[in-house]
């Protein structure tokens, strides 16, 4: 068999072993997000040669939700550069969930750009151009890194805007801890926005592989962010991608990684390939559970730990 027949014939026969599982829960303190199908699953990588192999429900649609993170830092970074966004925005775990009202003791910023806190302020620092507003340049980065031109669910979009006073409570507490160069209550509404980004398990998988790639999106040839920034998201998603669960996963997995509430998961092998799953069953980290066992299964069975010396 060959390298890519068998990259295909893992996928499929994870989309066979995990298909059935049932554990998890739909999320649902964003009621549309709650109206997913459960069964839905889906596995997709593309290497950097921008070749395809897939599994499963890889063109439903769903929003990106927090997968949208590392790569509006990406943006932010490309924008206001390492140092300034690193005077906002810290850089360490911060061992709590997704949505804690919590800042860093001592300096009052969000922990780092992958829990709310943090990814409302990175969104914050992505200023408006006269030709574009803010939240027009996140869906052209997204998209760009997608290598298609994405859209919003607007119902999902209402949904969140509804019911996300959380988030908007941690932007009055961001504004709140200091003097800032931009006004994340106002950045707030276009965080929400930015999640309701519709993508599928593909467009997922080639965002990760743009990532894994140096920042060009190996579909289109598109040079999307500077290599550097590149690995510097690839880095925090490595320590912080997965909230509270982030060190047992990069001991077991060993791939820096970006879950999402709706069920989007993605991984990515520094110039090897971008992973994505999907499957909106979530664990009480707010991971898609099928996304967890399959991207750990095929790590093991492929070697892919990044600290592994084959
Ligand atoms: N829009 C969600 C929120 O801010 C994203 C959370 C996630 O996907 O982890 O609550």
């Amino acid at each position: 068999m060959n390298a890519a027949d068998a990259v295909t014939d893992a996928l499929c026969e994870l989309h066979t072993r995990f298909a059935g599982l049932r554990d998890g829960r739909l999320a649902d303190y964003i009621p549309q997000l709650a109206l997913a199908d459960p069964d839905a699953f889906g596995l997709a990588l593309i290497s950097m040669d921008g070749h395809r192999y897939s599994a499963g429900d890889v063109e439903v649609p769903f929003t990106v939700q927090s997968v949208s993170k590392p790569f509006v830092y990406a943006l932010s970074l490309s924008v206001v550069g390492l140092d300034e966004v690193g005077r906002w925005v810290g850089a360490e775990p911060s061992g709590e969930a997704f949505n804690a009202i919590s800042l860093e003791p001592g300096t009052g910023r969000p922990a780092n750009a992958m829990v709310n806190a943090g990814a409302i302020l990175t969104t914050a620092l992505v200023p408006d151009t006269r030709h574009a507003p803010r939240f027009d340049r996140i869906l052209d980065y997204l998209s760009r890194f997608a290598g298609r031109q994405l859209d919003v669910d607007e119902q999902v979009y209402a949904s969140e805007a509804l019911t996300g006073d959380r988030n908007r409570a941690l932007a009055y507490l961001i504004r709140s801890a200091g003097p800032l160069p931009v006004d994340p209550v106002a950045a707030v509404e276009t965080y929400f926005r930015q999640c309701a980004v519709r993508v599928t398990a593909l467009d997922l998988a080639t965002m990760a592989a743009t990532l894994a790639n140096g920042g060009v999106n190996p579909v289109t040839g598109d040079a999307v962010v500077p290599e550097p920034v590149a690995a510097h998201v690839l880095a925090v998603m490595a320590t912080c991608g997965m909230y509270d669960a982030s060190g047992d996963w990069l001991l077991r997995v060993g791939l820096p990684a970006k879950s999402g509430v709706s069920g989007g998961l993605i991984a990515a092998g520094p110039a090897r390939f971008g992973l994505a799953t999907y499957s909106p069953l979530l664990n009480p980290a707010g991971t898609s559970v099928r996304g967890h066992l399959a991207l750990g299964a095929l790590s093991e069975r492929f070697g892919l730990h990044l600290m592994h010396n084959p």
